[in-house]
């Protein structure tokens, strides 16, 4: 079988170059393994655009859920009350964790089809003087929503909340001012915006509040101080076994964000393929469920064109025109959604929409 391009927000295609550095099998315990770990971890501040003295990197094997569970478990502890800013999936993920932990948690349901603003968080903050933590959502992959961290977060700063973003599927390809902004644990994982294959996430932590943490996991394997400690001690060792040929992959990955001229430039292909992507589903008579003003340049929710639209025919039929997309995920209005972050290009999204076509022009001829 033909590799189809996958249009889902990670795992996602790939380079040749990125699968070829899989090709070696690396020892984990190894100095030169353990230097490109190094290397990986400066590349991810540098990204960040942080300074080195101030914050780290710590990968954690594992998708990116780990990497959530393994901050919202480690940095809350028993005493701390974790709010939780929810408008989808990955917001209600962390106050299952919290549940699992029996960390004390306020959730701040909002709309899934609207973005988490300052005025909401603002209130429920002034209500509750004993929260302490404060978890939110970059880009809400469950729509597609980007939420505003720029205006939040600096205000709960302010109220000397620890600060915990998952931007998950938006570090890489949209610029985040880690530090301007005043966010203390920020998770993402390797199979993203950064376009490696999955099998790690990553925190880049305020080492003064990561320090602070020292003692608080609630489990071995996720304990982020603990792996941050062995990390900086044993110059880039993982404490268990980690995912070497991921490892490697992602160190060339990093290499071809670098090659293709940086966060900047990837950010505006991401850009371009969405828009192109949306008014070509326009188009063809597809609505985009989010307002323009709060669309990410990641992952674009579409609603079903008709009443009896068949998602699962559309599938296969794009499927075998050598295309994957993705299910909807909310339940107020039936969609479906396609991303277009990987190695994807103008000429993809121009194919694409020409396979939609003509899938419609055979619907109408029957
Ligand atoms: C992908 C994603 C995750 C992690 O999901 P995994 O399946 O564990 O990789 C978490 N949050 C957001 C916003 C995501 O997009």
């Amino acid at each position: 079988m033909d590799n189809y391009l996958l249009l889902t927000p990670g795992p996602l295609t790939t380079s040749e170059t990125v699968k070829k550095a899989m090709e070696f099998d690396y020892c984990t315990w190894d100095n030169d393994y353990k230097e490109i770990t190094q290397s990986i971890r400066q590349s991810l501040l540098a990204l960040a655009d942080v300074n080195p003295s101030k914050y780290t990197a710590v990968p954690i094997q594992g998708s990116g859920t780990y990497g959530v569970e393994s901050v919202i478990s480690s940095v809350v502890p028993d005493s701390g009350t974790l709010l939780i800013a929810m408008n989808g999936a990955y917001g209600k993920r962390i106050g299952q964790m919290a549940d699992v932990y029996g960390i004390k948690h306020i959730d701040l349901a909002i709309d899934e089809q609207k973005p988490v603003l300052l005025e909401d968080v603002k209130s429920v903050v002034e209500m509750h003087p004993e929260i302490t933590h404060f978890a939110m959502i970059h880009c809400e992959t469950t729509t597609g929503i980007l939420n505003p961290i720029e205006d939040i977060i600096p205000w709960v700063k302010e109220q000397k909340i620890v600060t915990i973003v998952d931007a998950m599927s938006s570090f890489g390809g949209i610029p985040i001012d880690v530090s301007g902004i005043g966010i203390d644990f920020l998770i993402s994982s390797t199979n993203k915006c950064i376009q490696g294959v999955p099998g790690f996430s990553f925190v880049i932590a305020r080492r003064s509040v990561l320090e602070a943490t020292k003692g608080t996991s609630r489990t071995l394997s996720l304990d982020l101080y603990d792996q941050y400690h062995e990390m900086e001690v044993n110059n880039g060792k993982w404490r268990f076994t980690s995912p070497t040929h991921v490892v490697h992959a992602f160190a060339q990955a990093l290499e071809e964000l670098k090659l293709e001229g940086g966060l900047q430039r990837r950010y505006k292909r991401f850009q371009s393929n969405q828009k192109q992507l949306a008014d070509g589903m326009e188009r063809l008579g597809f609505e985009v469920l989010i307002d323009e003003k709060w669309q990410s340049p990641i992952i674009t929710s579409f609603i079903y064109p008709t009443d009896d639209f068949d998602f699962h025919e559309f599938y296969q039929e794009l499927k075998e025109s050598g295309f994957v997309i993705y299910p909807g995920k909310i339940s107020q209005v039936p969609t479906f959604r396609i991303g277009n972050i990987g190695e994807v290009y103008r000429d993809d999204i121009a194919r694409l929409l020409k396979a939609i076509q003509e899938i419609q022009d055979r619907e109408k001829a029957m």
